[in-house]
């Protein structure tokens, strides 16, 4: 695969290497990270990448699109299928752009949205003080209960006295199942459109393992590259009736050219995802987060919320006397990498923050499960109890090491197979 990079660019080639064998000789625990299938990898990699495709199909600005209007169709028709949408915009290129052009499709600057809090676990893009959302638009945030649950009445008690006009769902860093249809409900009640994120938890919808927020959105976003398994990019699906403004929203109101690479590989990870396999897939990402919490806790972790219902554990290090950066560091030294996080109503920053999140999609697509997800939890204790002991430490990485020298990461997820519907334009 890499054969011409080693030949024309050997250092670059050799830093690749090294991230490969950086990513097979860890435990991946960033719960937006995974591995894709050479598949994907080789779609990023194609051609497509050289070509200017600005505008939809049938509908460019460019010649020379017989095969692209083709690609972006089956791409398209694929996220319909499996999200059962009406309608799909792939061009997005990433999760945060893909927010932006659902608040540029639905309202103007200065109008009102409403979005939970980063300290809550939802992400910049939802109306944070730092984020560009937040200077276009009149940004009001909820946050979650001391549980760290969302509460629903709070929810909707704010949204009758500040009058959004963009409701938006969705978490980056909440490890519990969430109410699309209560929040359609409530922005229905006040007046104002419901925007789903599902970046974190697509795979799990897809997979129905999740409750899916297309019958109770106006329009929902999600990147493709986190429990969806595709490529870094992102997606927006919605109903007919928002169909035009969402597509000129995107291009040409805050974008230019697809990236038509990325939006063939989003097509191979679709069909991936329509499998069987990725069901299974799915299934397995959820056990491997129970067990790993109950064995967290086990271990005398407090978990924020007590558990998880998803891919996510949020753990809250007060009771430890750990922060959780120098938590993060401490695994990373033991090749554990997860990553620092506020926990709800956190005393300290965000630069040093309490809690430590993790996740399950990566290890799972590894084919790890049970009976490894109780040697992580014991591996990560040890790295708590000897916080500061680097020879400890060093001993931990070693047996990281050997466990994941037997889950090689896999090339393939699927069986390769004609496919049963040829997913070319509509009509
Ligand atoms: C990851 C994430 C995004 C942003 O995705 P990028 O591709 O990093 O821009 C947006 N929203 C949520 C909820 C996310 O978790």
């Amino acid at each position: 695969m890499y054969s011409a990079l080693e030949k024309y660019d050997p250092q670059l080639f050799e830093l690749i290497k090294q991230e490969e064998a950086r990513q097979s000789g860890v435990l991946r625990l960033i719960p937006s990270e995974n591995y894709v299938s050479q598949a994907v990898r080789m779609a990023t990699g194609s051609c497509l990448t050289n070509k200017y495709s600005e505008g939809y199909p049938g509908k460019r600005y460019y010649e020379g699109q017989q095969i692209t209007d083709l690609v972006e169709d089956v791409a398209r028709n694929r996220a319909k299928k499996i999200f059962k949408a009406d309608h799909a915009n792939v061009q997005p290129y990433s999760g945060s752009v893909a927010n932006l052009g659902a608040y540029n499709a639905l309202i103007k600057p200065g109008m009102k949205i409403m979005g939970l809090t980063l300290g809550s676990g939802g992400h910049l893009t939802h109306g944070s003080k730092v984020s560009i959302t937040s200077k276009f638009f009149k940004a009001v945030n909820y946050t979650v209960n001391e549980d760290g649950y969302l509460d629903y009445d709070v929810i909707r008690d704010m949204a009758r006295k500040e009058r959004p006009n963009i409701i938006i769902s969705g978490t980056t860093a909440y490890p519990r199942a969430i109410d699309f249809k209560i929040f359609g409900e409530i922005a229905k009640e006040v007046g104002a459109y419901h925007v789903s994120d599902i970046a974190h938890l697509s795979g799990l919808v897809v997979a129905g393992l999740h409750q899916s927020p297309i019958p109770y959105a106006d329009i929902v976003s999600t990147t493709t590259h986190k429990t969806l398994r595709g490529p870094r990019g992102g997606m927006l699906l919605c109903k007919e009736e928002h169909a035009v403004k969402l597509d000129k929203a995107i291009m040409p109101g805050q974008q230019g050219g697809p990236h038509m690479h990325t939006i063939a590989a989003i097509a191979v990870a679709l069909a991936e995802a329509d499998t069987k396999e990725f069901l299974v897939y799915a299934e397995q990402i959820l056990k491997n987060s129970k067990r790993l919490s109950e064995k967290l806790m086990e271990k005398g972790f407090d978990l924020v919320t007590g558990g998880t219902d998803n891919h996510i554990i949020l753990i809250d290090l007060r009771k430890k006397h750990i922060p959780g950066r120098d938590f993060a560091k401490a695994l990373d030294r033991a090749r554990i990498v997860g990553n620092f996080n506020t926990i709800p109503h956190d005393s300290a920053p965000p630069t040093k923050p309490n809690g430590l999140r993790i996740g399950t999609p990566a290890i799972t697509t590894r084919g790890m499960r049970e009976p490894e997800m109780d040697i992580i939890a014991d591996l990560m204790s040890r790295v708590a109890d000897n916080m500061g002991n680097e020879e400890a430490i060093s001993k931990i990485s070693q047996e990281v090491l050997l466990l994941t020298s037997r889950f090689p990461v896999p090339e393939h997820f699927t069986i390769p197979k004609k496919m049963e519907h040829p997913f070319g334009c509509n009509e």
